[in-house]
């Protein structure tokens, strides 16, 4: 039996090897089935899932919501066209705006679709109200998407000269440097656009002087102040919207990742006041579509009826803790992030080392780069997972340091 499975996975990787197009190094595994907290592969091996299907899996894995919600739809309306409204788009909108303090949406299937929009809004601000100006602000080290323009908004070093030549117009500052934002600003600037907390940038938030400054210069100038909640967003950092922990409200704010719980969903929300955008200037062939609507609106009642945003705030609490109580006998320094957007630092180089060894014990974990690990474990994780969690990450780190 054994044997039999272990020959189904060496075929399909054989076949993935022949017919997936390479993007990213991937283990030799093959994911079949996730429920909860866990996945399992094709192997039958289980894995104990803190990535969270990269910050995306909200609800675990194969939550019965969605799959309630997305079968009903199924069966009564699938796609009418982005040339109508229809129902689960009108009431999925009214209470994403009722809740996040936005009054209109605008949905999309990817996070970089959705802050596509809302750099489009932004130059349509430009162009209507503010004389032309179409510079956008973003942040060194952030992340926003791999669409052209997203990965010229990105700050990530090592993406500047990649595929060029980049989208013309935006400039890049250090997090948490006002008088850097500031010297950027000219008569071309129409917005400034941040994440609340950089998640693929190794988790690192802004603070809280620093935003309320960036609102000030927006607020000075007329431009608008964007922000990226793809990864932040849904309760993952311990609130509803990362942008509660700091009293200050956006303009534009675009959502992904969690919204959809792995249903393909994202959203761009701004206030009535940029409602500004004209026919043909936005739009898709899947935006409110009904399944991808009736999915949002299923994950979001859930999250709320639920208060999931405030278990990601205790157990992301508990789960520092026990990552602070292995920095005296382990190489962990720095853990930092808000909820369940955690991160901690490991010798420089050690990071995928690491995240081997818990993968083959049964742990997945998420390395943004060669010497920090980032948690993003889904928002219902409980104190059990965390401290199974702590327990396969002392084994790892004893295996790591034997070696
Ligand atoms: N913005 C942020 C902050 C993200 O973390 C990500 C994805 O990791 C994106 C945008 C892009 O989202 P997607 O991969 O769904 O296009």
């Amino acid at each position: 039996m054994i044997q039999t499975e272990k020959t189904i996975t060496s075929a399909l990787l054989e076949q993935a090897e022949k017919s997936v197009l390479f993007t990213a190094k991937r283990p030799n595994l093959v994911m079949e089935r996730g429920q909860g907290m866990y996945l399992w592969d094709t192997d039958g091996n289980r894995y104990l899932d803190f990535v969270g299907g990269w910050a995306v899996a909200s609800l675990g894995h194969s939550p019965a919501v969605l799959q309630e919600a997305l079968s009903r739809q199924a069966g009564t309306l699938v796609h009418a066209s982005p040339g109508y409204f229809n129902r689960p788009m009108i009431e999925f909108a009214e209470l994403l705006t009722s809740v996040s303090g936005m009054d209109k949406a605008f949905f999309a299937s990817s996070g970089a679709e959705a802050n596509e929009s809302a750099i489009k809004l932004a130059r349509k601000h430009g162009s209507v109200n503010l004389g032309g100006a179409y510079e956008i602000i973003t942040l060194t080290n952030s992340f926003h998407g791999r669409s052209l323009a997203m990965m010229s908004a990105t700050g990530k070093e090592q993406w500047k000269e990649l595929f060029a030549p980049k989208v013309d117009g935006f400039k890049h500052v250090p997090i948490n440097d006002l008088d850097a934002c500031f010297a950027a600003v000219n008569n071309q600037t129409c917005a400034i656009m941040v994440e609340l907390v950089q998640g693929e940038g190794g988790v690192h938030a802004v603070d809280e002087a620093y935003l309320y400054g960036l609102r000030k210069i927006c607020d000075m100038y007329g431009m608008l102040l964007i922000f990226d909640e793809i990864q932040t967003g849904l309760g993952r950092t311990g609130k509803l919207f990362a942008y509660e922990h700091y009293g200050i409200q956006p303009d534009v704010m675009t959502l992904g990742k969690g919204i959809g719980a792995g249903f393909p969903l994202s959203a761009m929300l701004t206030k009535s006041k940029y409602d500004l955008f004209e026919p043909g200037d936005q739009g898709g062939t899947y935006t409110g579509a009904p399944l991808a609507m009736a999915a949002g609106h299923a994950v979001l009642t859930e999250l709320l009826e639920r208060n999931l945003a405030g278990n990601a705030d205790v157990q992301g609490k508990y789960l520092v803790r026990g990552l602070q109580g292995l920095t005296s006998e382990y190489p962990i320094t720095n853990v930092r992030g808000k909820g369940l957007l955690l991160a901690f630092d490991t010798p420089e180089g050690t990071a995928a080392e690491l995240a081997a060894i818990c993968l083959r014990m049964g742990l997945l974990i998420n390395t943004p780069n060669s010497s920090t690990v980032r948690l993003v474990p889904p928002l219902i994780v409980t104190q059990q997972d965390n401290d199974q969690m702590l327990s396969i990450l002392r084994r790892a780190f004893g295996e790591l340091s034997a070696r």
